[in-house]
Formats: structure tokens, C-alpha cells, sequence
């Protein structure tokens, strides 16, 4: 017996603020009213840089180098370029469609850029970045890298030519994504043709939010959500249905929830107060590596 997944509250997208001067970011949590670092958990922060059209720069725009512990940091590109590198070693581009899912964990640096043709000539650019927690047991493991590009995604062809679920992380019907997670999480990208209606299944017990980076749904018959809108979905069933009214994309995050008490200042989310001034301590005295600017 299936029961519906009730929508909480549509959320419009927040006044936009800079993040370095290359991410140009509605922050929908933390800090909107509805949702802290419990409400979405294992997801504890979604940066969304809706479509801008950035002008040509031989320079280019973007985040330098910082500091994480504690979780893991996951940038879907819509739009544009990003080059990426970080102080393990790891270094790679993403394009339109792609992923770059870094695992933060015990301490990485970092820093991101707009890729320099990308810069050099300028252009639409529409991004995520989201960050996903991790149980205690693994925040200070070692640092990980994943490198998902738009064909290693799970593909589900939605019947009638209705469009496509890509499969980031977890599985829809008998799809799999390629992501590693420490906890139970699904991402999708739901690419929906105009007139398509679906149903399909999450947890009851995970939280639930879908962005819709294009376009415009109907969920649960009787709730809009348009464009750079975030619907937030009560656990309260595991039913839901989309009905798009023109072409649409939606990014579906659902995942169960990690109950542990979080602490978090800055770039450092933790358990205990004492873990974050531990983690201020090892990046003070250089424990994180090195990383050029
Ligand atoms: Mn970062």
C-alpha cells in the first residue's frame, strides 16, 4: 500500500550572494527558514547558480584555495565549465552534465575555477554544488575522488518518448548510478517532456527535496514548482508524481537521514565543538597538504 510523499513547502530561490567571485549562488540550505543541517540531512548545504551569462575574461573567475573536513562536496555542472584541483592530487574539468563528487572526509584543500576557454569566451553557466555528510565512523578517513561523467551516469528511459532519469547516486527502478555513498542516497536528474506525468517511489523515512533547474512541474496534482525552485517533501509517504508542464529538468535529492549531532563553523562540519577547533588546529599547522594558489 503506497501512501503519498506530501510536499512541506515550495521555496523560492533566495537573494543570490557571491561564493569567491566565480559562483554566483542562491543558498537554499542552511539558512532559509524551513531547513538547517538536520531538516535534508545526510545533504547539509545546496549552492545553486542559476543561469547567468558570464562575460569574457582572460582571468579566470572562481574560488581559491580552502579547506574541508567532514563531509563530502558534489558539483553538477548544467552549464559551463569548472576545473577543479585539490591537494591530493586529484585535478579534472567538468562540463555540461558532468559530476565531480570529492570526499572532503579527514582534510583536503581545494579551489575552483572557471575553465580557462570556458573564462576566455564567456557564457551561459548554471551550476550546483551541494554537500553531503558523513557518519561519524568516516569523517576522518581518507580523502576520495570521484571524477562522473554524463555517460557513466544510470540512464532510464521514461516510457512514450517522455524523457530521462539520469542515475547519479543510488538506483531508480532497476537503474543504478555510479556514485559511491557512505549512506543510502538518491540523485537524479529527471529530464521531462512537456504533457509527461510519472509516479514513482522514494523512502518514506528519507528526506526529499527536488530543484528544478528547467522548466516548470506539477507535483501531487495540485503543487507548482516553477524554475530555481526548491520543493521541500514531508516523510510522510513514498508516492510521488510529476507532471511537467512544459520541458523540465529536476534534481532529486532524497536520502535517509544520518542522526548524529552536527557541529559546523566554516568549511568544517563535524559532531562536537572540540572537533572543529581540532580541525582549525590541523589546518593551521599544515595537516591538509599544500595546494598553490
Ligand atoms: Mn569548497
Amino acid at each position: 500500500m503506497t501512501k503519498t510523499k506530501n510536499v512541506q513547502k515550495v521555496i523560492a530561490p533566495p537573494a543570490t550572494h557571491m561564493v569567491g567571485d566565480g559562483f554566483r549562488v542562491h543558498n537554499f540550505f542552511p539558512g532559509t527558514e524551513e531547513i538547517d543541517m538536520v531538516r535534508m540531512s545526510p545533504f547539509i548545504l545546496l549552492d545553486y547558480n542559476s543561469l547567468v551569462e558570464w562575460p569574457a575574461r582572460e582571468t579566470p573567475r572562481g574560488v581559491g584555495v580552502h579547506p574541508h573536513r567532514g563531509f563530502e562536496t558534489v558539483s553538477i555542472a548544467y552549464k559551463g565549465s569548472v576545473a577543479h584541483h585539490d591537494s591530493a592530487g586529484n585535478s579534472g574539468v567538468i562540463n555540461e552534465g558532468d559530476v565531480l563528487w570529492m570526499t572532503a572526509a579527514s582534510g583536503i584543500l581545494h579551489k575552483e575555477y572557471h575553465e580557462k576557454e570556458f573564462s576566455r569566451k564567456g557564457g551561459a553557466f548554471q551550476m550546483v554544488q551541494l554537500w553531503v555528510n558523513l557518519p561519524s565512523d568516516v569523517k576522518m578517513s581518507a580523502p576520495k575522488y570521484q571524477a562522473i561523467t554524463n555517460e557513466l551516469m544510470g540512464k532510464y528511459e521514461i516510457p512514450s518518448d517522455g524523457g530521462t532519469i539520469q542515475v547519479l547516486a543510488g538506483s531508480f527502478m532497476e537503474v543504478k548510478g555510479p556514485a559511491n555513498t557512505f549512506t543510502p542516497i538518491n540523485i537524479y536528474n529527471i529530464e521531462l517532456k512537456k504533457g509527461t506525468a510519472i509516479t514513482f517511489n522514494l523512502d518514506e523515512h528519507h528526506n526529499t527535496g527536488f530543484l528544478v533547474i528547467g522548466g516548470s512541474v506539477i507535483v501531487n496534482k495540485d503543487n507548482k514548482v516553477a524554475t530555481n525552485h526548491f520543493a521541500l517533501f514531508k516523510n510522510d509517504g513514498d508516492e510521488i508524481n510529476l507532471n511537467a508542464e512544459e520541458d523540465s529538468l529536476i534534481l532529486v535529492l532524497s536520502g535517509e537521514p544520518i542522526n548524529e549531532p552536527v557541529a559546523s563553523y566554516g568549511p568544517f562540519v563535524m559532531n562536537t565543538r572540540e572537533e572543529i577547533m581540532q580541525a582549525y588546529e590541523d589546518f593551521n599547522s599544515g595537516k591538509f597538504g599544500y595546494l598553490a594558489d
